[in-house]
């Protein structure tokens, strides 16, 4: 029988932070990753550069059932002190935007980092070592692997959420978590992509590429960033934001014009140039072809001297409360994070252990704590990572 103080199940971005904070405690640790590949969806991360955290990062950045319950861990091990370990491992970066800090290079950087310091911590690790059982034994844990049965005083779940199950995602967390009575909250995907109704997607399609900043709202919640038309439906980072917050059968407004008063402006333009035609005008503060393609949708024609007053507001109304309701979304296939999880009521919001379950402890996605996009997803892997592994 083999036996660890700790095994970790998971081989991404929170078991391999908690298995380098459990190592350097002195912890003989074992990780296991069912894929052939640690650390995936960290090397996928941010468009290849991983934005591994961001600096405003905080508890309002999360959606979960319980608001406060990330505030321990995440003020435990804030945004700084990941920085702090990317510098010390030379790692170049930029803040691209809003806060979002990204490697100037790539993000193999990252997981060299962590897999750097699991190596320093003593960890060990095994691939294509997918768990089969798991039984609490001997006032720890016993599981069957692949190579052969191990026994643990400290099991940790860290096997994320359901999203990009090519990637090697799987619901294994949730089935743990059922197994020893932890309850869950539903879940789906988010920072994920609108699809659109046909009707609708035969108008935008041909935009698809095509990007535009605005404000997508659902009631009070909203995101001022890029939208981009797809083949599908709508992408970019307003969508996958507000992804986060829709339910099927929701309504989007969009505001296709945030920073402009629309209104004032066409009135100025109509005075200035009352022979061009208002889609010509409109081109100037938006991409043509997304200018004529929402003026030929909503029968927006004629020059400018055309337009009285009322009609040149309820032009404006229209680009400034465009509504579109997704036919859905394109699904974990996609989705960046799997939205709820396991109940957070059933866990220690200081060490990440399960409260029916001493020993069993679970970490990043799979808990019901799901970050904005924009390195918050990652700080929380990293925070709910160094919780458990200072006490496992
Ligand atoms: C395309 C993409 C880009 C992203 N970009 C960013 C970004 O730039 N910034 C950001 O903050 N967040 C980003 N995210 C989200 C971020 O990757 C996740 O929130 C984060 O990785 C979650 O960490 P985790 O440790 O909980 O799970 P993961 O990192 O998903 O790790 C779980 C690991 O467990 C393994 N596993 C699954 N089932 C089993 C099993 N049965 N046995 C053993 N191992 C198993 C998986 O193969 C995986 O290696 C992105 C996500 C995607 C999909």
């Amino acid at each position: 029988m083999q036996q660890y103080d700790v095994v970790i199940i998971g081989g991404g971005a929170s078991g391999l932070m908690c298995a380098a904070a459990a190592g350097y405690r002195g912890r003989s640790v074992l990780l296991l990753e069912h894929t052939r590949k640690i650390g995936r969806k960290i090397l996928m991360s941010g468009g290849g550069r991983c934005n591994f955290t961001n600096i405003h990062n905080g508890p309002s950045n999360f959606l979960s059932d319980n608001p406060h319950f990330c505030k321990s861990a995440l003020s435990r091990y804030p945004a700084a002190a990941f920085i702090e370990l990317v510098e010390r491992h030379g790692i170049d970066f930029h803040e691209k935007t809003l806060g979002q800090l990204f490697c100037n290079e790539s993000s193999k950087e990252i997981l060299q980092m962590l897999l750097t310091e699991c190596e320093w911590a003593g960890v060990e690790m095994r691939t294509e070592s997918a768990v089969t059982e798991i039984a609490a034994r001997d006032g720890g844990y016993h599981l069957v692997t692949p190579q052969g049965d191990v026994q643990c005083q400290s099991l940790v779940i860290a096997t994320g959420g359901l999203s990009i199950p090519n990637g090697g995602a799987t619901g294994f967390a949730f089935d743990v978590a059922r197994q020893f009575g932890l309850e869950m909250t539903d879940t789906r995907a988010a920072l994920v992509p609108f699809t659109l109704q046909p009707a609708d997607l035969e108008v935008f399609k041909p935009l698809s590429g095509a990007s535009h900043n605005v404000v997508a709202s659902i009631g009070p919640t909203q995101f001022k960033e890029a939208l981009l038309f797809t083949h599908r439906g709508l992408s970019g980072p307003a969508i996958l934001q507000i992804s986060s917050y829709w339910t099927p059968g929701d309504n989007v407004s969009i505001d296709l014009f945030p920073e402009l008063d629309l209104y004032e402006w066409l009135k100025q333009q109509r005075d200035e140039r009352p022979k061009a035609e208002v889609s010509n005008v409109i081109s100037q503060q938006m991409t043509k072809s997304i200018a004529h393609t929402f003026c030929d949708h909503w029968g927006i024609k004629g020059t400018m001297a055309d337009q009285g007053n009322k009609a040149l507001q309820a032009i404006a109304d229209q680009f400034h409360n465009w509504i579109i309701k997704p036919s859905g979304t394109e699904g974990y296939r996609t989705a960046e994070v799997t939205i709820g999880g396991i109940i957070t009521d059933e866990i220690s919001s200081k060490t990440m252990e399960a409260k029916k379950a001493p020993g069993l402890y679970f970490i990043g996605e799979c808990l019901d704590v799901t970050g904005h996009l924009g390195g918050h997803n990652f700080q929380w892997a990293w925070a709910s990572g160094v919780a458990a592994g200072q006490v496992v």
